[in-house]
Order: structure tokens, then C-alpha cells, then sequence
């Protein structure tokens, strides 16, 4: 059966995109722990555990990772970004992409942020654009 995130890439489950191509996927976490919070994907495999991908695919979505961590720096206020590996609660491997005020911004234990719709789809969109302009 497809993973969510599967599911995700897909279109078969909404998510708030921010960048895309033919083999990997980025989209917000609908639990940020701050705001741009995203989550990057390998579209076709759905193994649970990163260090598991074959090596073209795990330097493929590194790469692509860099690219949508450039454009989130560039769309958000924030001092870098700050870049994740946990896997304990999805069972499809994704890396966390989280911008970084200070060390605490990265601490999964704290209360995510509330956020609307509109909020989610205004940060997607502008992500999407500097995305965009690489
Ligand atoms: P982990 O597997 O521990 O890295 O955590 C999975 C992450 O995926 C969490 O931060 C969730 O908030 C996020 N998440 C789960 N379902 C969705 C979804 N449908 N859309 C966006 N993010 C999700």
C-alpha cells in the first residue's frame, strides 16, 4: 500500500507544495516547528530509512534539498536553515528542512506553531518563487 507521502507526490492527498521535479518532492509540514518548515521526498521509493536508499537516489534528494533549503532562505526571515533526519512517525524517508532563528527552532519536543490555510499557502507560494528563480 502507498505511503502518504506517496500519496502526497501524487496529488491524491493535499499538500502545500513548494517545489518539485521528476524524482523528488517538497511540501510544508502541517506541523511546523517554525514557519517554512518543509519536508523533502524521494517520489518513487518508499523505503523508511535514509541510510537505506540506493546512493544516486540519497545524492539525488540531498542535492534537491539544497535547492529548496536555498529558496527557503531566501523567501523567510531566519538566520539559516537547519536540516533534519528523524523518520519515527512517517515511514517514508524525508528530510526536515526548518528555518532557524535559534538552536531551540529545532527542538521536535516543543509546541508546533499554529497556523491558517492562508498562511500555509502565502509561505508555500513564496518558497515556490525563489524556488523558481534557481
Ligand atoms: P517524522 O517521521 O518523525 O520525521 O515526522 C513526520 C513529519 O511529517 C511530522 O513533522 C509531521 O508533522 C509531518 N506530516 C505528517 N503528515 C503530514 C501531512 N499530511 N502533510 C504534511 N506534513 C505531514
Amino acid at each position: 500500500m502507498a505511503t502518504i507521502f506517496t500519496k502526497i507526490a501524487k496529488g491524491e492527498i493535499p499538500s502545500y507544495k513548494v517545489a518539485e521535479n521528476d524524482d523528488y518532492y517538497a511540501f510544508l509540514d502541517i506541523n511546523p516547528l517554525a514557519a517554512g518548515h518543509t519536508l523533502v521526498i524521494p517520489k518513487h521509493v518508499e523505503d523508511d530509512y535514509i541510510f537505506h536508499l540506493e546512493e544516486d537516489v540519497y545524492l539525488g534528494l540531498c542535492a534537491f534539498a539544497r535547492k529548496v533549503a536555498v529558496a527557503i532562505k531566501a523567501a523567510v526571515p531566519c538566520k539559516r536553515v537547519g536540516v533534519a533526519v528523524l523518520g519515527m512517525e512517517v515511514p517514508h524517508v524525508h528530510i526536515h528542512l526548518v528555518p532557524l532563528s535559534s538552536e531551540s527552532d529545532l527542538d521536535f519536543r516543543k509546541e508546533k506553531l499554529a497556523m491558517t490555510a492562508d498562511e500555509f499557502a502565502a509561505i508555500a507560494a513564496s518558497i515556490q518563487k525563489e524556488y523558481e528563480k534557481l
